[in-house]
Protein backbone atom coordinates (compact mmCIF):
# COMPACT_ATOMS: atom_id res chain seq x y z
CA UNK A 1 0.00 0.00 0.00
CA UNK A 2 2.71 2.45 1.34
CA UNK A 3 6.34 2.82 0.30
CA UNK A 4 8.91 5.10 1.65
CA UNK A 5 12.62 4.27 1.81
CA UNK A 6 15.55 6.35 1.76
CA UNK A 7 19.65 6.01 1.20
CA UNK A 8 22.59 9.09 2.16
CA UNK A 9 24.05 10.17 5.14
CA UNK A 10 21.27 11.61 7.22
CA UNK A 11 19.34 9.48 9.80
CA UNK A 12 17.05 6.79 7.92
CA UNK A 13 14.41 6.17 10.71
CA UNK A 14 12.96 9.41 11.59
CA UNK A 15 12.53 9.77 7.20
CA UNK A 16 10.82 6.75 7.49
CA UNK A 17 8.46 7.11 9.76
CA UNK A 18 7.67 10.37 9.51
CA UNK A 19 6.89 9.50 5.26
CA UNK A 20 4.98 6.53 6.31
CA UNK A 21 2.55 8.74 8.51
CA UNK A 22 2.02 10.64 5.49
CA UNK A 23 0.90 8.23 3.29
CA UNK A 24 -1.52 6.99 6.47
CA UNK A 25 -4.28 8.39 4.39
CA UNK A 26 -4.19 5.58 1.92
CA UNK A 27 -5.10 3.14 4.96
CA UNK A 28 -3.30 0.05 6.09
CA UNK A 29 -3.41 -2.56 8.47
CA UNK A 30 0.15 -3.20 9.67
CA UNK A 31 3.62 -1.21 9.19
CA UNK A 32 6.98 -2.25 9.14
CA UNK A 33 10.71 -1.05 8.62
CA UNK A 34 14.07 -2.53 7.94
CA UNK A 35 17.39 -0.78 8.68
CA UNK A 36 20.99 -1.77 8.29
CA UNK A 37 22.58 -1.94 10.90
CA UNK A 38 25.65 -4.43 11.88
CA UNK A 39 22.92 -6.44 10.61
CA UNK A 40 19.47 -6.29 8.80
CA UNK A 41 17.06 -4.80 12.01
CA UNK A 42 13.55 -5.54 10.76
CA UNK A 43 10.62 -4.10 13.13
CA UNK A 44 7.08 -5.04 11.86
CA UNK A 45 3.69 -4.49 13.67
CA UNK A 46 0.03 -4.80 13.05
CA UNK A 47 -2.19 -1.40 13.27
CA UNK A 48 -1.11 2.08 12.80
CA UNK A 49 2.95 3.46 12.45
CA UNK A 50 2.82 5.11 16.54
CA UNK A 51 2.19 1.27 17.23
CA UNK A 52 5.46 0.60 15.47
CA UNK A 53 7.27 3.29 16.70
CA UNK A 54 6.42 1.96 20.40
CA UNK A 55 7.50 -1.18 19.34
CA UNK A 56 10.93 -0.01 18.09
CA UNK A 57 11.65 2.06 20.84
CA UNK A 58 14.58 1.43 22.59
CA UNK A 59 15.89 -0.84 19.49
CA UNK A 60 18.19 -0.14 16.89
CA UNK A 61 17.43 2.01 14.78
CA UNK A 62 20.81 4.13 13.87
CA UNK A 63 21.44 3.39 9.82
CA UNK A 64 21.79 5.66 6.99
CA UNK A 65 19.68 3.85 4.60
CA UNK A 66 16.32 1.80 5.05
CA UNK A 67 12.63 0.66 3.80
CA UNK A 68 9.35 1.53 5.06
CA UNK A 69 6.27 0.15 4.33
CA UNK A 70 2.18 0.27 5.54
CA UNK A 71 0.31 -2.89 4.15
CA UNK A 72 -2.86 -3.50 2.83
CA UNK A 73 -2.99 -6.96 2.59
CA UNK A 74 -4.28 -8.99 -0.46
CA UNK A 75 -2.74 -12.58 0.07
CA UNK A 76 -2.18 -13.52 4.35
CA UNK A 77 -4.18 -12.08 7.16
CA UNK A 78 -3.10 -9.10 8.72
CA UNK A 79 -0.49 -9.61 11.23
CA UNK A 80 3.04 -9.17 12.91
CA UNK A 81 4.49 -11.71 10.38
CA UNK A 82 2.78 -11.35 7.04
CA UNK A 83 3.98 -7.16 7.87
CA UNK A 84 6.54 -5.92 5.21
CA UNK A 85 9.75 -6.02 5.08
CA UNK A 86 10.38 -9.76 4.24
CA UNK A 87 13.82 -10.76 3.80
CA UNK A 88 15.39 -13.85 2.26
CA UNK A 89 16.63 -16.96 4.28
CA UNK A 90 19.95 -15.78 4.85
CA UNK A 91 18.28 -12.39 6.18
CA UNK A 92 20.65 -10.46 3.78
CA UNK A 93 18.25 -9.04 1.87
CA UNK A 94 14.79 -7.21 3.00
CA UNK A 95 12.03 -6.37 0.34
CA UNK A 96 8.96 -4.08 0.38
CA UNK A 97 6.30 -4.78 -2.27
CA UNK A 98 2.98 -2.69 -3.17
CA UNK A 99 0.92 -4.87 -5.26
CA UNK A 100 -0.08 -8.31 -5.89
CA UNK A 101 2.30 -11.24 -7.79
CA UNK A 102 -0.69 -13.38 -9.37
CA UNK A 103 1.34 -16.25 -10.12
CA UNK A 104 2.72 -16.62 -6.44
CA UNK A 105 1.31 -19.95 -5.60
CA UNK A 106 3.31 -21.99 -8.76
CA UNK A 107 6.59 -20.12 -7.67
CA UNK A 108 6.41 -20.61 -4.09
CA UNK A 109 5.80 -24.28 -5.08
CA UNK A 110 9.10 -24.12 -7.02
CA UNK A 111 11.05 -22.29 -4.47
CA UNK A 112 9.96 -24.69 -1.25
CA UNK A 113 11.14 -27.79 -3.61
CA UNK A 114 14.55 -26.36 -4.04
CA UNK A 115 14.59 -25.92 -0.16
CA UNK A 116 13.06 -22.41 0.61
CA UNK A 117 11.30 -21.68 4.05
CA UNK A 118 8.63 -19.53 3.96
CA UNK A 119 7.84 -17.53 6.70
CA UNK A 120 4.50 -15.49 5.88
CA UNK A 121 1.26 -16.16 4.21
CA UNK A 122 1.56 -13.32 1.40
CA UNK A 123 2.42 -13.07 -2.11
CA UNK A 124 5.65 -10.56 -1.41
CA UNK A 125 7.56 -12.81 -0.05
CA UNK A 126 8.17 -15.00 -3.26
CA UNK A 127 9.76 -12.51 -4.48
CA UNK A 128 12.69 -11.98 -2.11
CA UNK A 129 13.09 -16.04 -2.19
CA UNK A 130 13.19 -15.68 -5.95
CA UNK A 131 15.27 -13.46 -5.93
CA UNK A 132 17.69 -14.93 -3.95
CA UNK A 133 17.55 -18.37 -5.35
CA UNK A 134 18.51 -16.37 -8.83
CA UNK A 135 21.49 -14.77 -7.64
CA UNK A 136 22.66 -17.89 -5.57
CA UNK A 137 22.00 -20.21 -9.20
CA UNK A 138 23.79 -17.87 -11.74
CA UNK A 139 26.29 -15.92 -9.04
CA UNK A 140 25.38 -13.01 -10.48
CA UNK A 141 25.07 -9.33 -9.21
CA UNK A 142 21.97 -8.40 -7.19
CA UNK A 143 20.99 -5.90 -10.04
CA UNK A 144 20.84 -8.84 -12.37
CA UNK A 145 19.31 -11.43 -10.11
CA UNK A 146 16.34 -9.00 -9.87
CA UNK A 147 16.22 -8.31 -13.36
CA UNK A 148 15.84 -12.33 -13.89
CA UNK A 149 13.45 -12.87 -11.40
CA UNK A 150 11.47 -10.32 -12.30
CA UNK A 151 10.97 -11.88 -15.80
CA UNK A 152 9.56 -14.83 -13.96
CA UNK A 153 6.34 -12.67 -12.11
CA UNK A 154 3.00 -12.22 -13.37
CA UNK A 155 1.36 -9.27 -11.43
CA UNK A 156 1.49 -5.58 -10.17
CA UNK A 157 4.65 -4.54 -8.14
CA UNK A 158 6.26 -1.63 -7.26
CA UNK A 159 9.40 -2.66 -4.62
CA UNK A 160 12.48 -2.01 -3.19
CA UNK A 161 14.99 -3.70 -1.84
CA UNK A 162 17.78 -3.20 0.74
CA UNK A 163 20.97 -5.47 0.34
CA UNK A 164 23.24 -6.45 3.69
CA UNK A 165 26.24 -6.88 0.80
CA UNK A 166 25.56 -3.24 -0.44
CA UNK A 167 25.79 -0.81 2.15
CA UNK A 168 24.96 1.95 0.30
CA UNK A 169 22.35 0.73 -2.58
CA UNK A 170 18.38 0.15 -2.48
CA UNK A 171 17.27 -1.22 -5.62
CA UNK A 172 13.98 -0.31 -7.15
CA UNK A 173 11.82 -1.10 -9.62
CA UNK A 174 8.16 -1.20 -10.73
CA UNK A 175 5.03 -2.75 -12.83
CA UNK A 176 1.43 -1.09 -13.11
CA UNK A 177 1.92 -0.05 -9.28
CA UNK A 178 3.51 3.81 -8.53
CA UNK A 179 6.84 4.30 -7.58
CA UNK A 180 8.61 8.12 -7.61
CA UNK A 181 12.22 8.69 -6.73
CA UNK A 182 13.00 11.67 -4.96
CA UNK A 183 16.98 12.99 -6.06
CA UNK A 184 18.75 14.87 -3.35
CA UNK A 185 22.43 16.23 -2.83
CA UNK A 186 24.12 12.50 -3.02
CA UNK A 187 20.85 11.15 -1.38
CA UNK A 188 17.65 9.13 -2.52
CA UNK A 189 14.36 9.33 -1.39
CA UNK A 190 11.91 6.18 -2.36
CA UNK A 191 7.66 6.62 -2.20
CA UNK A 192 4.83 5.13 -3.61
CA UNK A 193 3.60 8.80 -4.12
CA UNK A 194 5.73 12.36 -3.95
CA UNK A 195 3.54 12.86 -0.91
CA UNK A 196 6.68 11.85 1.92
CA UNK A 197 9.22 13.16 -0.67
CA UNK A 198 8.17 16.76 -1.27
CA UNK A 199 9.95 18.49 2.03
CA UNK A 200 13.26 17.04 1.03
CA UNK A 201 13.15 17.93 -2.64
CA UNK A 202 11.38 18.87 -6.02
CA UNK A 203 13.84 16.93 -8.41
CA UNK A 204 12.00 13.20 -8.52
CA UNK A 205 11.72 10.65 -11.35
CA UNK A 206 8.55 9.06 -11.93
CA UNK A 207 9.64 5.05 -12.90
CA UNK A 208 8.01 3.27 -15.71
CA UNK A 209 6.56 0.01 -16.20
CA UNK A 210 9.63 -3.17 -16.14
CA UNK A 211 12.19 0.05 -14.77
CA UNK A 212 14.91 -0.55 -12.41
CA UNK A 213 16.74 1.97 -10.68
CA UNK A 214 19.73 1.33 -8.62
CA UNK A 215 20.12 4.09 -6.13
CA UNK A 216 23.35 4.51 -4.52
CA UNK A 217 24.64 7.19 -2.32
CA UNK A 218 26.94 10.15 -3.59
CA UNK A 219 26.33 8.27 -7.00
CA UNK A 220 23.95 8.88 -10.32
CA UNK A 221 21.17 7.11 -10.48
CA UNK A 222 21.47 3.60 -12.81
CA UNK A 223 18.28 3.35 -14.65
CA UNK A 224 17.58 0.04 -16.93
CA UNK A 225 14.67 -2.31 -16.94
CA UNK A 226 14.25 -5.99 -16.70
CA UNK A 227 15.46 -6.52 -20.24
CA UNK A 228 18.45 -4.85 -19.36
CA UNK A 229 18.34 -2.00 -21.27
CA UNK A 230 20.10 1.35 -20.18
CA UNK A 231 17.88 4.07 -19.99
CA UNK A 232 18.05 7.88 -19.27
CA UNK A 233 17.21 8.96 -15.61
CA UNK A 234 15.30 12.01 -16.55
CA UNK A 235 14.23 14.11 -13.61
CA UNK A 236 11.83 16.42 -13.53
CA UNK A 237 10.98 19.22 -10.76
CA UNK A 238 7.64 18.47 -9.12
CA UNK A 239 5.19 21.42 -9.30
CA UNK A 240 3.93 22.71 -5.95
CA UNK A 241 -0.20 22.90 -4.96
N1 LIG B 1 0.08 -8.25 -1.78
C1 LIG B 1 0.95 -7.80 -0.73
C2 LIG B 1 0.48 -8.33 0.62
O1 LIG B 1 -0.63 -8.70 0.81
C3 LIG B 1 1.13 -6.28 -0.68
C4 LIG B 1 -0.12 -5.52 -0.33
C5 LIG B 1 0.09 -4.00 -0.37
O2 LIG B 1 0.16 -3.43 -1.48
O3 LIG B 1 0.16 -3.39 0.71
O4 LIG B 1 1.26 -8.40 1.53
Amino acid sequence: CGIVAYVGEREAYPILIKGLKRLEYRGYDSAGVALLGTRINLYKKQGKVSELEKYAEGKETASTIGIGHTRWATHGAPNDVNAHPHTSGDSNLALIHNGIIENYDSLKKELINRGHQFSSETDTEVLIHLIEEVKKIEKCSLLTAVQLALKEVIGAYAIVILSKEDPDTLIVAKKSSPLVIGVGEGEFYVASDATPIIEYTKNVLYLEDEDIAVLTKGEKIQLTNIKNQQKTANTIELEMK
